[in-house]
Parts: structure tokens; C-alpha cells; sequence
């Protein structure tokens, strides 16, 4: 076991490399006209493991978004071209629809040139610094009514990584385009639930969608893209390729003429790591982590969801950031013995359960998924290399709270409470120590089949502090107001 301290998600440090290297090849397939229907699906099944394909029976209100992406030659500007079928899954007539332009706040600039409802061209309204797009309803939308959004858009790609771990930025060779689409906000007990998002946690809270992406690029940059390919050919110096992604809770891209596949294939999942050709013994390495690690939250949580699960380097600031079904990995640790690798890709891959397949507020509720998170990477150490991988992880856990005195902050308050180092401290290090008092607290096979209870009940949902809590009680038939007081709340 190695000695990490990790900061999975959190700042580092930048590295600056560039070598040259030849764009992974694939067979061009032929792109045809989108034929797809909002409630056709079938595209969707071959990407899902076969435990999963029956949801795309179920979930009649999530979104589905069509999206045309084309990106310049140089890699900096996008124009878009979105339609969205919303449905309004609330038991309220809405007023209006907001949707999130995260761009406005990651250092580039998204621009709307076309915004139209059921084919009416119509103003919307800006606010948090051009972050968030409101559109009136003319006619409210009552429960379970559906509208179509017709939405064109031109992106400046910021070329610094300075804001938000630089995860939408064009640098060092790679184009990372992490919510480069209009995003439909989630409406929850709050309403419309939208905010800026702090520098130093994710950005998005979203609900489950489905995606079908057509990107237009440069011929020779490889595209690596949330879901699978489905189509790809190519003309001139350019190339047309479409991805299918759902169900999701977000769509990403990252594109880079640099780009090498290394791939593993374990389990009936293909694992792909894309990055620059003399990084392939850490790509290769992190795969093996990676396959071990959905085996290890497999047995113990829920099936993985998809038949694919692919890497990126990109020049992000994070150690690792997760995406649905993708996982950008900073290039700085991808050697096979660096100490912080092992632990970031088994975190960024339990995201997988703890974000994607359950979803929470990652803005309000961060210890629902990071805490977690940190709390199953221990649970990794501990299945992979018994007690001395548990105690070097933990000890890891316990110096982050350690460096803030031990000081008993809760764990459920939002993002924006807590200062760098507590963030640090508090939700991915004292948070992850809780499950491990809460296993304590209802025996470690109750607390096993509660975990595993949990996730499967929440899947493909948003979970709350609430139903973690009463979840928990069901299973141990027991009161833990004191734990969840001493622990979680204000
Ligand atoms: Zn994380």
C-alpha cells in the first residue's frame, strides 16, 4: 500500500507538457440523417449493461437533448445548435424553464443566437453573470406537458485553466468541453434550484438525460465523447461523428490531435484511456485500478451501468474530475507509481455510483457524493489489500481532518460554506470517517445490505441527506438523530 494524500477533485498543480504523437485511428462509419424520435431509445440499449436496459422503459420524463457541436480547426470556438424536449415531470404548472450557460463562468463565453419554443422565437432573460437563461412560458406547462427548445449558440473556449480546475479549456493540445451546452436546471423544493457555482466544488446538479451528439472537428484530433459512437465518417480535413449517451446526468467531450487509445477489455466492459503516446505504462495501469475497482463496487453496490468507460488526460487542475461514463485524469500523476494514481482513479471511478448513477445537489449536499466517494475508495484499499490498505488510506482521511484540529464542522452543509481547507477536511476527509462511525453503529452486514439498499433505490434518482438517513434507519431499525447530529447537520 502506498502512502497517498489525496486531493481527488481538488486543486493541485498544473504541468505543461507537449510531445507529439499520432491520433488514435478508428474504422469511419457512415453518419446518417437523425432519425431518432424523443421516445425512440433503441440507440441507447447496446451502450447499457444488460441489468440496466430495462430503464429505458421507464423514465418518460427525462430530457432528451439533440445536440449539433461544430468545432473550428482551431479548437477554440464552437457553434451550436440544440433542440431539447422537456418535460415537466413536477406536480406544478411551470411558469418557466431555466436552463444553465456554465461557459459564461468557466472563462469562455456562450452566446445565444437563436432561442425559440415550439417554434417560437422568443427573449429570453440573463442572470448570474450570464450563467443562467430564463425563458418565460407563454402558456405555463402544466404536469407531465411536454415543449420543444430550439437553441443556437456560439462558444469561446476559455485557453487558460484558471477557473473551475480549467474544466472547460483548450491547452496543451487538448480541448476538455465539460457542459458546453445549454443545461436544463433542475427544478426540486427549492424550484428552479440554480446558483453559481463555487470555485472549488463541481459544477452541475442535474437530472437524469438522454443525449445524441453529432460533432463536426477537425479530421485529425481524436474525439472522446460521454456514451458510445455511433456513427463516424469523414471529408475533406473534416470529420462527422455522433454519439449516443443516456441515461446521463451530463455530456462530455474532450478532443485532442495528441491523443493514443490503450484499452482493456474486463469484465464485459471496454475500458479506453486516451492520452499522449509516452504516458502509456500510467494509462495502462490506471485501467488494471480501474477494472479492479468497478469489480470491488459492483459486488458491493449496484452494476456498473454502461458497456464502456473511458479516460482522458486533460490539463485539468483536479487530480480527476467524473463525467458519465468518462473520467478526466490529470496528467501530472499518470505513472504507474505515482502516489496519488491509485486513489484517484478508484475515487473518480466510485463516482460512477455516487453522482452519476445516484445523483444528489453536488452544490448543496457535496458530502452526498464526495464524502462517499471517499468513503468507498477506503472501501476499495480495504476489499484489495486488506487491513494495511484500509489504514494507509484512512490515515490519509484522518490527516485532512487532523490539519483543521479535529474541529467537529458538520458534513452537510453546501459547498459554499466551508473555506478551501475545510472543504479539503471536512467533506473528503471527516465525511468519509462518519460511514465508517455509521457502520460502527449499525453493524457492519446491516450497514452492507443498507449501502447496497441505498443505491439501488436511488438509482438513476436524486438523493437527499433525508433518504440517505431514513434509509439507514429502516435497515438498522434503530434512531440515529444523535449520529446525524453530531455528524451531519448545522
Ligand atoms: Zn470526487
Amino acid at each position: 500500500m502506498k502512502r497517498t494524500f489525496l486531493l481527488p477533485c481538488l486543486l493541485l498543480f498544473l504541468t505543461s507538457c507537449l510531445i507529439t504523437g499520432q491520433p488514435a485511428s478508428s474504422t469511419p462509419k457512415p453518419v446518417s440523417p437523425i432519425q431518432n424520435t424523443p421516445t425512440d431509445r433503441s440507440i441507447y440499449k447496446n451502450g447499457l449493461a444488460p441489468e440496466y436496459q430495462d430503464i429505458l422503459n421507464k423514465l418518460p420524463n427525462a430530457s432528451y437533448y439533440e445536440i449539433e457541436l461544430n468545432i473550428a480547426d482551431d479548437l477554440t470556438h464552437v457553434t451550436g445548435y440544440e433542440t431539447v424536449f422537456y418535460t415537466n415531470a413536477e406536480d406544478v404548472t411551470l411558469e418557466e424553464v431555466q436552463l444553465h450557460l456554465f461557459a459564461n463562468i468557466l472563462g469562455g463565453k456562450m452566446e445565444m443566437e437563436e432561442v425559440a419554443i415550439n417554434g417560437e422565437v422568443i427573449n429570453p432573460k440573463y442572470s448570474l453573470s450570464n450563467s443562467l437563461m430564463t425563458i418565460p412560458l407563454k402558456d405555463p406547462l402544466k404536469p407531465g406537458e411536454t415543449i420543444t427548445l430550439k437553441l443556437g449558440f456560439d462558444l469561446t473556449v476559455p485557453q487558460t485553466v484558471d477557473l473551475n480546475y480549467g474544466v472547460q479549456a483548450y491547452y496543451d493540445d487538448v480541448l476538455a468541453l465539460a457542459h458546453a451546452y445549454p443545461m436544463i436546471a433542475v427544478y426540486d423544493d427549492e424550484g428552479w434550484n440554480s446558483e453559481i457555482p463555487p470555485q472549488s466544488g463541481d459544477v452541475t446538479y442535474a437530472d437524469i438525460s438522454f443525449f445524441l451528439v453529432t460533432v463536426e472537428a477537425p479530421k485529425g484530433v481524436t474525439l472522446v465523447a460521454s456514451g458510445s459512437e455511433v456513427s463516424h465518417q469523414e471529408d475533406g480535413n473534416r470529420q462527422t461523428t455522433r454519439f449516443e449517451a443516456g441515461p446521463v446526468r451530463d455530456f462530455y467531450l474532450a478532443a485532442s490531435p495528441e491523443y493514443e487509445v490503450f484499452t482493456l477489455e474486463s469484465d464485459d466492459i471496454k475500458f479506453r484511456f486516451y492520452t499522449r503516446d509516452y504516458l502509456q505504462d500510467g494509462a495502462e495501469a490506471a485501467l488494471e485500478i480501474a477494472a479492479r475497482a468497478i469489480r470491488i463496487f459492483e459486488e458491493r453496490y449496484a452494476p456498473y451501468p454502461y458497456t464502456e468507460l473511458d479516460f482522458v488526460s486533460t490539463p485539468t487542475l483536479a487530480l480527476g474530475i467524473e463525467y458519465p461514463g468518462m473520467i478526466a485524469i490529470n496528467e501530472s500523476i499518470l505513472t504507474p507509481d505515482h502516489p496519488y494514481l491509485e486513489a484517484t482513479v478508484a475515487h473518480e471511478v466510485g463516482h460512477q455510483w455516487f453522482y452519476n448513477l445516484v445523483g444528489n445537489d453536488q452544490l448543496d449536499d457535496p458530502w452526498l457524493d464526495e464524502s462517499l466517494t471517499q468513503f468507498i475508495t477506503l472501501q476499495y484499499f480495504t476489499d484489495e489489500y486488506g487491513q494495511a490498505g484500509r489504514r494507509g488510506f484512512r490515515q490519509d482521511l484522518e490527516g485532512r481532518w487532523a490539519y483543521l484540529g479535529n474541529e467537529e464542522i458538520p458534513i452537510g452543509l453546501p459547498v459554499k460554506s466551508y473555506n478551501g481547507a475545510e472543504y479539503s477536511g471536512i467533506i473528503y476527509g471527516r465525511g468519509a470517517l462518519f460511514f465508517e462511525e455509521l457502520r460502527d453503529e449499525m453493524g457492519s452486514k446491516v450497514f452492507d445490505n443498507f449501502m447496497q439498499d441505498y443505491t439501488r433505490s436511488n438509482a438513476w434518482e436524486i438523493a437527499t441527506s433525508e433518504k440517505l438517513r431514513s434509509k439507514a434507519e429502516e435497515h438498522c431499525k434503530c434512531d440515529l438523530t444523535v449520529l446525524f447530529e453530531k455528524w451531519i447537520y448545522p
